[in-house]
């Protein structure tokens, strides 16, 4: 899977909080908790079409049939190698559309691709509304997300996994379910770290002019990647 590419997209982490933002009233609203398997696969999908972002390549992925065949192929392999259950695939397909709707309000997506060969967009990337609403859907994401203990199962999910890679090493774990949603997330952690990267030293969303909403947008980046970064970090107990 290529993660890297040009940034004309929606933002990484405004992609992942209004999908999570999205599915987890549902669960707020049962009772339920989601498992923290799902919560996982709930980022990488809502970025999932993002994964071939590379200049013209993106165009490929970036229209409904071609958002159909790639996500329906990483359903599929990720079904058969029991990463997933049959019954996440509603809600990965919600984080999926989520990315879409999101492409359509701030960054293009060519719907009827290859028929058509034009790129939909409400107000366009790196705009005042993009940056503004990616901000508050991120900051809503933040709090919800820390205050109703998906990120502390989530981190005690991640956290027993690295233990188990660092310490029972076997070959044949590396095609774990649980271990392959664990590189996977890594690997998005990184996508995360770039992007932020990018944020800060191309200037393209004008941080330097000292406009408000981009360092709002900043410091959301920010947090989030704080935040997703703390997911595996455990301090060693003291022994005194
Ligand atoms: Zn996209």
């Amino acid at each position: 899977m290529l993660i890297l590419g040009d940034i004309s997209s929606m933002w990484v982490t405004g992609h992942l909080a209004f999908a999570y933002l999205l599915i987890i009233p549902f669960y707020l609203y049962k009772k339920k908790e989601m498992e923290p398997i799902l919560i996982l696969n709930i980022f990488i999908f809502a970025n999932l079409i993002d994964a071939i972002h590379i200049g013209p390549l993106r165009l490929i992925s970036h229209n409904l049939i071609g958002t159909s065949i790639f996500v329906a192929f990483w359903l599929l392999l990720f079904y058969k190698i029991n990463v997933i259950k049959i019954g996440y695939v509603p809600i990965l397909i919600i984080a999926v559309a989520s990315h879409v709707v999101g492409d359509l309000l701030f960054s293009g997506y060519s719907l009827l691709y290859p028929f058509e060969n034009q790129s939909y967009v409400i107000y366009g990337w790196n705009t005042p509304e993009h940056m503004i609403v990616g901000s508050l859907l991120v900051f809503a994401f933040l709090g919800l997300f820390l205050m109703n203990r998906d990120y502390s199962r989530l981190r005690e999910f991640l956290h027993g996994e690295e233990q188990n890679f660092l310490h029972e090493f076997k070959f044949n774990k590396l095609f774990s379910s649980n271990f392959v949603t664990y590189y996977v997330f890594f690997a998005f952690r990184l996508f995360i770290i770039v992007q932020l990267g990018l944020f800060i030293f191309s200037n393209i969303t004008g941080l330097s002019n000292w406009i408000w909403y981009t360092w709002a947008c900043l410091a959301s980046f920010v947090l989030c990647a704080i935040t997703f970064s703390m997911l595996t970090f455990k301090p060693k107990k003291l022994n005194l």
